[in-house]
């Protein structure tokens, strides 16, 4: 029992300092670890499983709306990466370069991508004949390489997991829609799959991406009242196409410049797992997510036909759910702890005295619920609670959110507010750059997104007091 207890002890409270909770849990539910190179993360198989299922639902999700995988190279030749000027002034501080092959250096140097879209760019000029070549619709999984001053395992990383999807397009039109397309292919991930509820959104020119004409974020609000981007998808109209020089022959004979998306998500949206879901005993994980939703512990389990009556059940529930069985000599007690750490969403204890009631018992690490289900259930049973699991979480973080969401209709209310009242902050915005700033300087807040769905909080801007029509998410991000 003291032992037990102390493994509960060594994760620190979220309420008493959060940063140190996420810490803890990222250690002690094994998802990654420091690595010897600043700012990079060893991700290890717990976390590196996670990663993988959302990998494999994106990927099937990309796939399903036409997109097809990729490779390009790592490297971006400093001539490339300059074409943009934009692009470049926007990564440059945060770029990798390599200058030497061996002991020689290099004629040119070759910045470690940052993002693909120059490489991208430059193939397509080279293929991109005629109006039958488009669209164009790939994605790649990859690392990409960002020099971040302050990084934290899986928020932001000096080297990160991702998946960036390029395309290009005949019409300004077509763009746009493939750019909102995928905007909700990452809200549809997030809110069905990884149960966290999103706010769609645009982007400020201010916090847009470097290059682009338009980017539509996903915002969403940890437990903390702290909001984190997501996943962003961008439209570039034909910006990177003339600085690339990506031309087709149009239906009617003429030379048009192609109009080109990006959009991508990463590692960091295991941090909003940890974030929106986790507890005091450690990671929740929604059954869809989990890589193991159920874990079997015998009771008592030297006790004859204890464990070999859970290996039955094993078999049994492994064709409806991904199960693991621990039959290690710690105590039960020890390996409730270890799985709660984890966020194993469904524990199921059997032992001898269920076997003589042909019952097992099922408690769920989200509410910690006990439920006695007779073997004769278990198949029907089951499903349904990894369900009611994953419908509660998202219900859970959206009331978490709602009750964190404040408006305020002058500067004063809105830095009271962000002072005392952590969370996400709807307020008017005129669109001057001039206020967004004055804002950011006077609340700390920035502008996380002008949401598609909008709703008149009051008539005028929260900065200026001029006459305004666009309401604004406005927060402190991750
Ligand atoms: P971006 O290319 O800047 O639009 O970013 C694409 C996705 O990667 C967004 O969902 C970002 O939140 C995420 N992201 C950006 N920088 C980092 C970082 N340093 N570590 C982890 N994720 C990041
Ligand atoms: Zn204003």
């Amino acid at each position: 029992m003291a032992k037990e207890k102390k493994f509960v002890e060594a994760i620190t409270s979220m309420d008493e300092d959060f940063a140190q909770w996420y810490t803890d849990i990222v250690k002690k539910a094994e998802l990654a670890d420091y690595s010897g190179v600043r700012g990079c993360m060893v991700i290890r198989p717990y976390g590196y499983a996670i990663w993988e299922n959302i990998q494999r639902e994106l990927d099937r999700m990309f796939k399903e709306t036409g997109h097809e995988n990729v490779y390009m190279p790592m490297f971006i030749p400093e001539s490339l990466l300059n074409k943009e000027k934009e692009h470049v002034e926007g990564f440059a501080p945060e770029v990798a370069w390599v200058t030497h092959g061996g002991s020689e250096e290099l004629t040119e140097r070759l910045c470690v991508r940052p993002t693909s879209e120059t490489l991208f760019c430059d193939h397509w000029s080279k293929t991109v004949q005629s109006y039958n070549d488009l669209p164009k619709l790939y994605n790649q999984w990859c690392s990409v390489v960002r020099w971040e001053k302050t990084t934290r395992p899986f928020l932001r990383t000096a080297e990160f997991l991702w998946q960036e999807g390029h395309t290009i397009h005949a019409t300004e039109k077509e763009a746009e829609e493939e750019t909102v397309r995928m905007l909700n292919v990452y809200a549809t991930l997030a809110e069905e799959f990884l149960a966290i509820p999103v706010v769609k959104g645009q982007k400020t020119d201010k916090e847009k991406f470097a290059g682009a004409s338009a980017t539509y974020t996903i915002e969403a609000l940890m437990h903390d009242g702290k909001a984190l981007q997501a996943g962003t998808s961008h439209n570039f109209g034909d910006n990177f196409a003339k600085a690339f020089d990506i031309q087709f022959t149009d239906k009617d004979g003429k030379l048009k410049y192609v109009y080109e998306t990006s959009w991508g998500m990463s590692t960091r949206i295991m941090g909003a797992i940890i974030m929106v879901h986790g507890d005091d005993s450690g990671l929740v994980l929604p059954p869809k997510v989990a890589p193991i939703q159920v874990v079997i512990i015998p009771i008592s389990q030297h006790v004859e036909g204890v464990v070999g009556k859970a290996n039955e059940i094993k078999d049994r529930i492994s064709k409806i759910a991904r199960v693991k069985m621990d039959t290690s000599d710690k105590m039960p007690g020890w390996k409730f702890n270890e799985y709660e750490m984890k966020g194993v969403p469904v524990r199921l204890e059997i032992g001898p005295k269920d076997i003589e009631k042909n019952q097992v018992v099922l408690v769920r690490r989200d509410t910690r619920e006990k439920t006695f289900v007779s073997l004769d259930e278990i198949e029907t049973k089951l499903p349904e609670l990894l369900e009611d699991i994953q419908k509660s979480l998202y219900d859970k973080a959206k009331s978490v959110r709602e009750e964190k969401t404040y408006k305020a209709a002058d500067i004063e209310e809105l830095k009271e507010l962000a002072e005392n009242k952590p969370g996400f902050i709807k307020a008017m915005w005129c669109g001057d750059r001039e206020c967004e700033d004055k804002i950011k300087e006077v609340a700390g807040t920035t502008s996380r997104c002008m949401p598609f769905e909008q709703e008149k909080v009051s008539d005028t801007c929260v900065c200026c007091g001029k006459k305004a029509e666009k309401m604004v998410y406005w927060g402190k991000a991750y």
